[in-house]
């Protein structure tokens, strides 16, 4: 149950119904929502009377919230959660497009693909700089010079900054150049680090775990909002099925309209991790707008065929560039731009 407080609401009032709620053995968490107190009840306490928490002083609304994840449903919040990073309202009609390398490897690098995504129409540049590799071998990322090399490229084009961060300890360091903290499929589930970036209130860009349903998704965003940081785009990027000899993952287009019913955060496809096949990036990219998506995040680079990490599935600057006018068409076709 969540319990909306009036926006005159006392602190003794407050103070009352948080004690009322507890008596009953629930753990209360408070939270502010455009200056009005949400109490929101966790735990297993003894049933409360909704009726009677609504006839006290100062609470204006309470509701009953049958999902696991309570700040994330549309039952909390029914109309859109929109916000805006440079030029780009997320969650606007407008798509965000997140482009760039999979990692920065190079000051050339990096500038080319940010001003070629950029001259094609992305709003963000993508980037990593600490990667997240299944093998302890492959290449891990520039660490903080591939942030300042981020940064640089930022100055270079506007485009603000979607970077990966891994640990904890790393949310500082890394928020001092990124606009946008991604949280990686495999981080999805690494509790601190959902706490820390929900306590930093960066945005953040949290990516589908592999074998997460779409609950577990609405779960570790349920972390974050927490904290009172609600600047979350949810990322499908495919989960892992069964075929893995043709495709690398399974991009689960049907989430997005899922998750559009049952959360008013904006979401991000990832075409790019969820197919893993260069050429069919593009396909998986129009089938995600035409779904709903509210923007992609693709990876690009000056020559895939040389890219130290995710080269397969990266598209050139050329091939992304034609991309770009088709994700137009498809856009305008149901209403939206980018
Ligand atoms: C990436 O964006 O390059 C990445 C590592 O993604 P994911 O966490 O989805 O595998
Ligand atoms: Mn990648």
């Amino acid at each position: 149950m969540i319990i909306l407080m009036h926006p005159e609401a006392t602190p003794v009032e407050i103070d009352n119904v948080i004690a009322t709620v507890e008596a009953r053995g629930w753990q209360t968490h408070c939270s502010s929502k455009s200056g009005q107190m949400v109490i929101g009840l966790q735990g297993e306490g003894q049933p409360i009377d909704p009726f009677h928490l609504g006839q006290m002083p100062g609470v204006l609304e309470t509701m009953d919230i049958s999902q696991k994840y309570k700040l994330g449903s549309r039952d909390f919040r029914p109309e859109d959660t929109t916000f805006t990073i440079g030029d780009v309202t997320i969650g606007s009609k407008q798509l965000a497009i997140i482009a760039g390398p999979c990692s920065v490897e190079s000051r050339e690098q990096l500038l080319e693909t940010a001003h070629a995504v950029k001259e094609a129409g992305a709003t963000f540049l993508r980037g990593g700089a600490f990667k997240p590799r299944s093998s302890p071998y492959s290449f891990q990322g520039l660490g903080e010079a591939g942030l300042k090399l981020l940064a640089e490229a930022r100055e270079a084009t506007g485009l603000p900054v979607v970077t990966e961060v891994m640990s904890p300890d790393r949310v500082p360091l890394v928020s001092i150049y990124a606009d946008v903290l991604q949280i990686g499929a495999r981080n999805m589930q690494n509790f601190d680090l959902l706490n820390a970036v929900g306590r930093s209130h960066k945005p953040v860009l949290l990516k589908r775990g592999m074998s997460a349903t779409v609950e577990d998704l609405m779960m570790a965003a349920e972390y974050i909002l927490a904290h009172g940081n609600s600047r979350i785009m949810l990322c499908e990027r495919g989960i892992r099925t069964f075929d893995q000899k043709y495709t690398r993952n399974t991009f689960d287009v049907m989430a997005i309209p899922m998750l559009q019913e049952i959360t008013h955060l904006p979401i991000i496809a990832d075409p790019s991790h969820g197919i893993g096949v260069r050429r069919h990036v593009g396909a998986i990219s129009l089938a995600a707008v035409a779904a709903g998506a509210d923007g992609l995040i693709i990876e690009a680079h000056p020559n895939p065929d040389r890219a130290l990490s995710d080269g397969d599935q990266s598209l050139t600057l050329e091939q992304f560039q034609t991309l770009m006018k088709q994700i137009k068409i498809v856009a305008e076709t149901i209403g939206r731009s980018c």
